[in-house]
């Protein structure tokens, strides 16, 4: 071993690794990691990129560092030679949920794809005490409770960076935390983490409820505390001050330790804005630089060398916009450059729509961004030409030279090095290691389409994560699955605009059928996992009927043979790298044009699912990339979508009219079989939500939808010709690799 963490491990912990726990082993780990992580971080290069963002999904850390710095394998075998297995000792690491879905997971990727290209770049947010909520189910709802994650030995380091931020009437303490990014062979940099050194978790009563107003306490408790009230929106205006006005001091003050002349700042900083929650780092900028003696004009354009914003998303109500009166109390330093920045554009552009400050005194937080950055980024293909086409277009028509695609990636370390051991030792055996560091050399797999043997270890890898998938689920969740059926899988934030709905509809369906006698060939497992935002009263009544149909479905003894439903608890970055190795379905089902990009789509495809899914974000990338047989489509294309939006002449009543499938399914929320298990309330909620608005359009795409999954499952049938699908979706998966993306950022974008 190159370094010798045998010796290191046995200093830690008494001389006797057989004779540790778990526990001493993993805190043992810990240390010697976060000693050579340290060896390995470097001041390199003159210009640096900071990646501010409000989320961070992480995910455990000591596999993928272990993987990073090369030794993961050689401890592995270390420990078994003590019978120790490093799964167990892994069981032991919290997972920190500093994050809420993909924008956040997307995050955590690039940092490592950063740290692995050698670019020197780290990332800056928050250190949420208690993260997002944890997620449990009781009475078939969602229960919300805290998810405390830091421990006095963790991956976190204190650091002596402290800042004074003040804010209308009163001023915090800041502290920034340090996390090691290793990157993969290569340098270490830092996720910067600020806290005030007053947050008192005792706040927290019961559930996630606490104090909204008392700010020097509850700053840094939660991501995405509950915004249904003026309180919890101002706790959030105030969350992303004190992020982004810790990020701008950090940012000045290592650029001046390098003898940056504040006037060179482009040279010595790139800052990307990860969605609109850091865009007051904007504003904040201008006023810190106009402290050193810059004059405002000057100091604009500085900031709008060094900032650039990437757009997330299409929906209207995720697009930020804070009523000046907020910003007054919360933070009245910044209004009036805001205001100035305000004035400045609607100087410029007679069009009100590209306002920062509209005509009911909401300020833009995303035209703030894109008049006063340098680059607007979309996140896949499609997503980019509908902002520039549709959403954004009076932008576009102003500033066509800002506006760029960036389609999203993913770390091939965690989504198949880590997760998927079976097939990264497969894959290294067939086609070298190569891809490790160059992710299109898998397409050397191609070359066995043909090859029964190779189709058949693939099946053989599937199976085999199936089932350590069923043996994790039974002892974590107490359910029994069939490890032959079909895996069938949509994981993912609850939205309705991501239509797990849709996929509940088919399962009531199936249901009804089996239970008239029509069995399907093969068994099929349905698994979901979601967590609803606290507030979104819809997202938590599909929890809600999921969880119905999972008592109503397994404990029907004429259908659970043929059909099972799991809605797996917490879903988290955890379950993420247990789940999508087992796949064979990945469903990516959202109303055309309203998904972004995803990313979870791009993990079960590297990992060898098949997708069945809508024309929408980066779904489009993928079946280019594949070929017509080896991913499923189905549903309206985006334009006719949009048009529907635009003409608002879809009618969900129609389709339920029209199609007796449908009906039946819709009926069957409300049925006496789901009211005997389910409250009223929310299904009946949710049927006529479904019958009266169903804004994002299940019914449209419910029929094709379920003709498709038919299609899939007969095609499961044909075992060869799937695993060649399989195979043909891991070898073409190399163009979302996050590498490839950060490599795009960097030659575009920071140019470091
Ligand atoms: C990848 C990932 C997501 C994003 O999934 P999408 O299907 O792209 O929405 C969300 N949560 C976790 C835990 C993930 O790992």
């Amino acid at each position: 071993m190159s370094v010798n963490v045998r010796e290191l491990l046995e200093k830690k912990c008494g001389n006797n690794i057989a004779a540790c726990t778990d526990e001493q082993l993993y805190y043992g780990l810990l240390g010697i990691v976060k000693e050579l992580a340290k060896k390995k971080e470097s001041s390199e290069g003159k210009k640096k990129i900071y990646y501010i963002s409000a989320e961070f999904l992480i995910g455990k850390l000591l596999s993928n560092n272990l993987i990073n710095l090369g030794i993961y394998d050689e401890v592995a075998s270390m420990l078994e030679q003590y019978g120790k297995d490093i799964n167990l000792i892994e069981q032991v690491e919290p997972e920190p949920s500093l994050g809420n879905g993909g924008l956040g997971r997307l995050a955590a990727c690039f940092l490592d794809s950063m740290a692995t290209l050698g670019l020197n770049g780290d990332g800056i947010g928050l250190n949420y005490h208690f993260g997002l909520f944890l997620q449990s189910f009781e009475n078939h709802l969602q229960k919300e409770s805290k998810n405390p994650w830091i421990e006095a030995d963790s991956w976190l380091t204190k650091t002596d960076v402290t800042y004074s931020i003040q804010f209308g009437g009163f001023t915090v303490q800041s502290r920034m935390y340090d996390l090691d990014v290793t990157g993969f062979e290569n340098r270490t940099n830092k996720l910067h983490l600020f806290d005030i050194e007053t947050v008192d978790e005792s706040l927290v009563e019961n559930g996630i409820g606490f104090n909204k107003h008392d700010i020097c306490k509850n700053l840094t408790l939660f991501l995405y505390p509950d915004d249904s009230d003026d309180a919890g929106r101002m706790l959030r205006v105030y969350q992303q001050y004190f992020m982004v006005s810790n990020a701008a001091r950090l940012i000045l003050q290592e650029c001046q330790a390098k003898g940056c002349n504040l006037y060179d700042l482009p040279e010595y900083a790139a800052i990307q804005i990860n969605d609109t929650h850091p865009s007051m780092v904007i504003p904040e900028l201008i006023r810190l630089l106009m402290e050193q003696g810059i004059r405002i004009h000057d100091a604009i354009e500085i900031v709008s060398k060094t900032c650039a914003y990437t757009n997330h998303t299409i929906l209207a109500e995720a697009l930020e916009k804070w009523p000046m009166d907020y910003l007054n109390r919360a933070v009245p330093q910044l209004m009036p450059i805001i205001r100035e920045l305000d004035t400045i554009v609607k100087d410029k552009f007679e069009d009100r729509s590209v306002a920062i400050i509209d005509d009911g005194n909401l300020v833009h937080m995303a035209n703030m961004d894109i008049h006063y950055g340098y680059s607007v980024n979309g996140v896949a293909y499609l997503h980019t030409e509908i902002l520039k086409k549709n959403e954004l277009n009076n932008f576009y028509k102003i500033y066509p030279e800002k506006f760029n695609n960036k389609t999203n990636g993913i770390t091939f370390r965690r989504w198949l090095m880590h997760c998927n051991k079976g097939l990264k030792h497969y894959l290294d055996q067939l086609i070298g290691t190569e891809w490790h560091k160059d992710a299109d050399q898998l397409e050397k797999l191609l070359a066995f389409a043909e090859d029964k043997n190779v189709l058949q270890k693939l099946l053989e890898i599937k199976k085999e994560n199936k089932h350590v998938l069923a043996e994790y689920l039974k002892k974590t969740q107490g359910v029994e699955i069939d490890e032959n059926s079909i895996f069938d899988i949509q994981v993912k934030r609850l939205h309705e605009y991501k239509r797990q709905q849709m996929n509940a509809l088919y399962v009531i369906h199936k249901y009804l059928e089996i239970k008239e006698g029509k069995k399907p060939s093969t068994p099929i497992t349905v698994i979901f996992g979601a967590k609803a935002a606290p507030a979104y009263v819809i997202a938590k009544d599909i929890i809600h009927l999921i969880l119905c149909l999972q008592e109503v479905v397994n404990k029907d003894p004429e259908v659970s043979p043929y059909l099972k439903v799991i809605m797996v608890e917490n879903y988290n970055v955890t379950k993420a790298e247990k789940l999508i190795p087992a796949c064979d379905i990945s469903e990516q089902i959202s109303l055309a044009s309203k998904e972004a990009s995803g990313t979870g789509n791009m993990k079960f495809m590297l990992n060898g699912a098949v997708t069945l899914g809508t024309m929408d974000g980066a779904n489009v990338e993928i079946a280019d990339l594949v070929g017509e047989e080896n991913i499923y489509v189905f549903g309206e294309s985006s334009d006719t979508v949009i048009e529907h939006y635009e003409k608002a002449d879809y009618v969900s009543k129609d389709y339920y009219d029209k199609e007796e499938e449908i009906k039946e399914a819709v009926d069957f929320i409300v049925s006496d079989i789901m009211l005997e298990v389910g409250q009223k309330e929310n299904l009946e909620r949710l049927y006529h939500e479904l019958l009266n608005k169903d804004w994002f359009m299940t019914l449209l795409d419910y029929k094709d939808y379920a003709a498709k999954r038919e299609e899939i499952y007969k095609d499961y049938e044909d075992r060869d010709a799937w695993a060649k699908k399989m195979l043909v979706n891991t070898a073409k998966a190399g163009f979302f690799s996050s590498d490839r993306t950060i490599a795009e950022y960097n030659k575009d974008i920071w140019k470091l």
